[in-house]
């Protein structure tokens, strides 16, 4: 596995929409899925969608920190979603940003997992939020296109150790 080095804000493939996955035990697909997985862990973050670490597929890789194994969603599509929630969100391409969106409280997202096996999760808050979140990355569309007027703050490095605790 390796740390792959995450695309910052300002990178033209954000805003470019990913393609489908075809062959999901591709040996190169399951090494971008370690990576991604390490990549992820190694920034203290909660999702990564490939256009992150400049690979225009539609994977992400979520670990909320709850005990569970990260979830992997190869072509995920959102089929249900439920209520909506103000949340605050941040995103490691835009490591110094952060705002208020509305998410929905609860969704339903279908995808293959990394054996190429269909699967339906039903999430709610943080994991919700993740997946739409990570779900919007591979239509090229970012949270800073969701923020609520007024409510994008800017941390200076400086006054931040998000990272590297
Ligand atoms: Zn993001």
């Amino acid at each position: 596995m390796a740390i792959r080095n995450i695309v910052l804000d300002g990178d033209e493939i954000l805003r470019k929409k990913a393609r489908e996955v075809e062959n999901v035990k591709e040996e190169k697909i399951q090494i971008l899925i370690d990576d991604m997985i390490e990549t992820l862990h190694s920034a203290n973050g909660v999702g990564l969608a490939a256009q992150q670490v400049g690979i225009l597929k539609r994977i992400v890789v979520i670990d909320i920190y709850d005990g569970n194994e990260p979830i992997v969603l190869i072509n995920p599509v959102i089929i249900k979603t439920k209520g909506e929630r103000e949340v605050e969100e941040g995103c490691l391409s835009f490591p110094d940003q952060f705002g208020k969106v509305i998410r929905p409280k609860e969704v339903e997202v279908e995808a293959l997992d990394r054996e190429g096996r269909k699967i339906r999760i039903k999430a709610k808050e943080l994991l919700a939020q993740a997946i739409c979140h990570e779900l919007d990355h591979l239509e090229g569309r970012l949270f800073i296109d969701l923020v609520i007027p007024g409510t994008l703050q800017t941390v200076s490095p400086e006054t931040t150790n998000k990272k590297g605790e």
